[in-house]
């Protein structure tokens, strides 16, 4: 980057981020997710520190909180208030944790830390005098709060008398539970409202508000961290807080390792929805109050304490490209290729646009500035371009007419009634590849040995041109291929004989007609298409009455079934294969529930739970919803864990699932 480019990066990013600490702070509105904040004021806090003589005098990073805003008296803090230093990986907590070793000047090994849960609500300075609350100010600029007394006072888990008659300063979070949350908003949506962007804004839109009635009905909570007892440890003073009459969060707990603060943080981060409160990490103390005095202050945060962020669900990242994919069935996929990013857990460099008008809706463009979040468990996803961090000669994506891998001339159309375009022809070797290996594939035939690499072999060699050609293939030629040898081709062959049996849900599942999957095919068969003649002789119309169907799927499969060439590849096929029966399930107990699985699981693939649940006469959801009965959870579990926590569905281990069936 020139001195030019850095420079104009830092002052868009400082123009950026003020704008933001002002949406946030002042009108409770965010524009933006906290994480996207956090990544866009980190990288300015890196550009800054390569490059100290270009950072602004008044720059977003040297900042607490907001400004006071006019409809409250402002109040100068007892204490001064600060903001959190933050470590988002295990590296930069090392890191932290030698820096406060230097700083106190003792061994990392003796050193004890508190690890608490960063509870993502308000910060609120209470004031007590003879045991008394006589003032509650919010945490403001870090010198200077509102004074929100008339409204703390409505919050039953704020003592008004403590249980004993001290003179003490107490600091907390004030947060809105979920459940209120949700119910505020509804009720807003119904007065036709703005909605509060989270329960952190909920809750700060509630202390702002005049008259305490608002607040009393929307039933705010409070957790007190802090306070000006003089105990010589941490914990002391949270058990002493308990005692006077505070709420305390339950779950903290006293660390003396690194290790042990890293599986505290793993603990929590797949349990991080699971509260009724919104948590966004956890804070590390040291727990001895005199190393914290030596430890210090820096202009903005504690030296002695520090907040480590849950993994980003949502980040922002560069388009550096837009490529098209073909798939199996020859629809045109834009493909966005990604600078690579850390997003919940893993690293990302590819997503997904869908189609033209998503790109267009999007108007997303090579060398946008975008949000990519991960939605449900796996899929990354753009979200939103931040058009003001878009380069200045930066034009709209076109769409091509042409996209090489479909093969021939290389033509693409858009699909009636669709926002997908596909390859004219569906002749490209690349593509005949591609159907076969998914032909090949564990849901389809299931042909152990060959994959992708020996079907690239295969039809280059001009061995295999169409699915029937894979039952033909005989031993002698196969040895002749380098990659084979006696055993590997006998092995294949006895494979290739082996799958020669199928069922018609399955025979359905590989034919790569567009959008028939597994689902679907089961589905078709379930509804009176039990066998071939019955499907080929389906009208639209006929095929559109089977619930779940859709008329868009109805009509590709009544095409499919219309284009000779489909016809012939079929009889071909069929020439060379059994249809096999399909055994009546012979367990029925799982009938009419509905079942949906997150997370990694211990015992089975997700594919083969799958199995078992429509074995058992169970159906599978991929989203979680009211008509969900359970959700199975496994390790990891992504946001469908809160979800169903929020709507109320029933939460089944991986052994209460096996003890359910
Ligand atoms: P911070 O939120 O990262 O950490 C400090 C705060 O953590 C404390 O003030 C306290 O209120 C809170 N906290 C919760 N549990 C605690 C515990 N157990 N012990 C101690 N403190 C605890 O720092 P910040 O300066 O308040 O940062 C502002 C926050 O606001 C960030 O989370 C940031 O993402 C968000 N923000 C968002 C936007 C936006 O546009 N989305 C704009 C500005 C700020």
């Amino acid at each position: 980057m020139s001195q030019q480019d850095k420079q104009q990066r830092i002052d868009t990013l400082s123009e950026r981020l003020l704008r933001y600490q002002y949406e946030y702070h002042v009108l409770d509105a965010p524009t933006i997710s906290d994480e996207v904040y956090d990544q866009l004021l980190h990288q300015l806090i890196d550009l800054e520190e390569q490059n100290p003589q270009l950072k602004w005098s008044n720059s977003p990073t040297d900042r607490v909180g907001g400004k006071p805003i006019d409809s409250f008296e402002s109040v100068e803090l007892p204490i001064r208030q600060y903001s959190l230093d933050n470590v988002f990986d295990e590296n930069s907590l090392e890191k932290w944790v030698d820096r406060v070793s230097r700083a106190v000047a003792v061994d990392k090994a003796e050193l004890e830390f508190v690890c608490e849960l960063k509870i993502d609500g308000l910060k609120v300075v209470l004031i007590y005098e003879s045991g008394n609350l006589v003032q509650a100010l919010t945490r403001g600029d870090g010198l200077v709060g509102e004074d929100v007394t008339h409204n703390i006072k409505t919050i039953q888990s704020v003592p008004l008398r403590l249980s004993k008659d001290v003179d003490i300063i107490v600091e907390g979070e004030v947060w809105l539970g979920k459940s209120d949350f949700v119910r505020i908003n509804n009720e807003r949506a119904s007065d036709e409202l703005p909605l509060f962007a989270n329960p952190r804004n909920a809750a700060a839109g509630t202390l702002r508000q005049l008259d305490p009635k608002i607040a009393a009905g929307r039933n705010l909570s409070m957790f007190v961290y802090e306070a000006n007892l003089a105990t010589d440890t941490h914990i002391e003073k949270l058990k002493q807080l308990g005692n006077l009459g505070f709420w305390v969060n339950p779950e903290f707990a006293v660390i003396d390792s690194i290790s042990g603060i890293i599986d505290f943080y793993d603990r929590w981060v797949p349990r991080r929805h699971e509260q009724n409160y919104d948590v966004d990490g956890m804070v590390i103390k040291l727990n001895d109050n005199k190393l914290r005095d030596e430890a210090g202050y820096t202009a903005k945060s504690p030296r002695w304490a520090v907040a480590y962020k849950f993994p980003a669900e949502q980040v922002t990242t560069k388009i550096e490209d837009i490529v098209l994919q073909v798939g199996r069935t020859g629809v045109v996929t834009p493909v966005a290729e990604l600078e690579p990013v850390v997003v919940a857990g893993s690293t990302v460099s590819r997503a997904t646009l869908h189609n033209e008008d998503e790109i267009k809706r999007l108007d997303v463009r090579i060398g946008d500035t975008v949000i990519l979040q991960k939605a449900g468990d796996i899929i990354p996803q753009v979200v939103q371009v931040l058009t003001e961090f878009r380069p200045k000669n930066s034009k709209p994506y076109r769409f091509p007419k042409q996209v090489e891998q479909c093969g021939g001339d290389g033509s693409i159309e858009r699909i009636p009634g669709q926002a997908a375009y596909r390859c004219v022809t569906l002749d490209s070797t690349e593509l005949l590849k591609q159907r076969l290996t998914y032909f090949a594939s564990k849901k389809c035939f299931d042909i152990d040995g060959l994959g992708p690499q020996i079907i690239e072999v295969l039809v280059d060699e001009n061995l295999v041109k169409s699915y029937a050609d894979i039952f033909r293939l005989q031993k002698n030629t196969l040895i002749n291929l380098d990659r084979f040898a006696e055993k590997s081709a006998d092995n294949l062959i006895a494979a290739i004989q082996e799958s020669r049996q199928i069922t018609l849900p399955r025979l359905l599942t590989s034919l790569s007609i567009d959008g028939v999957g597994e689902e679907v095919a089961k589905l078709l068969v379930k509804n009176g298409f039990n066998d071939l003649e019955k499907l080929e002789a389906a009208s639209v119309s006929e095929l559109e009455r089977i619930n779940g169907l859709g008329p868009k799927l109805a009509r590709n499969i009544f095409e499919w079934f219309r284009a000779s060439s489909n016809m012939s590849m079929l009889d071909d096929l069929l020439a060379e294969i059994t249809l096999k029966q399909i055994k009546p399930t012979e367990r029925n107990d799982l009938e009419g529930l509905t079942f949906v699985v997150t997370g990694t699981l211990k015992k089975v693939s997700r594919s083969d739970i799958k199995k078992i649940i429509e074995d058992h006469g169970g159906k599978v959801g991929s989203s979680v919803s009211t008509k969900t009965n359970y959700l199975v959870v496994g390790n990891n579990p992504g946001s469908k864990l809160k979800q169903a926590n929020e709507i109320g569905v029933k939460i089944l281990t991986e052994e209460q699932f096996y003890e359910l069936i």
